[in-house]
């Protein structure tokens, strides 16, 4: 399996929690890089809508639109093998008492609101190509190749800054 990056963004409710040292744990933990961390940013309810193009007609679009307004988010990107996949596994599924049940551990499961379904805590993106996506959607910087996220020199720092 290859070594690939991933889009992970901390949501308001997570941001709220300070869950950011106990998230970069569980990807650490699990032999994944937390290979560039953005500060706490409150969205442009433009790059919101981008982001969340595909759900624009849903009945619960308004409320996801003004709970990722409602506070700051932590853009990441987390890089190792088959980082999309072992990242959507580790956050859980998207329904918080969905996750409850099958996936208890994961980060959804132990943090996110079953009474709200935007309060899921954490974004991961869902394919190789939307990583790529979202990376320059939240980072501004095209990352086509992971070596170049290799190469990066923030590497190091950034995974001792996790304070595990
Ligand atoms: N969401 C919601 N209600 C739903 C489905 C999704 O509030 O019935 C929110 C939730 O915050 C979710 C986000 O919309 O994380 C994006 O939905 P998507 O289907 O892309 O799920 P994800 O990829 O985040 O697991
Ligand atoms: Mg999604």
């Amino acid at each position: 399996m290859a070594k690939e990056v991933t889009y992970v963004m901390i949501k308001p409710d997570g941001v709220k929690q300070k869950l950011f040292s106990k998230i970069c744990k569980v990807f650490l933990e699990n032999d994944l890089d937390v290979i560039e961390i953005q500060n706490e940013i409150v969205l442009k309810k433009d790059i919101v809508r981008e982001h969340y193009s595909h759900l624009l007609n849903e009945s619960f679009y308004p409320d996801l639109e003004s709970f990722m307004l409602s506070g700051p988010v932590i853009p990441m990107i987390v890089y190792g093998e088959d980082a999309v996949s072992k990242v959507r596994a580790l956050i859980g599924p998207t329904n918080v008492k969905k996750a409850r049940e099958e996936s208890p551990n994961s980060i959804r499961a132990l943090y996110g609101n079953p009474d709200f379904g935007p309060a899921n805590v954490i974004h991961a993106s869902d394919s190789r190509e939307n990583a790529l996506i979202e990376i320059k959607r939240f980072f501004n910087k095209e990352l086509q190749r992971s070596k170049e996220v290799l190469t990066s020199s923030s590497i190091i720092p950034l995974s001792l800054n996790c304070a595990i």
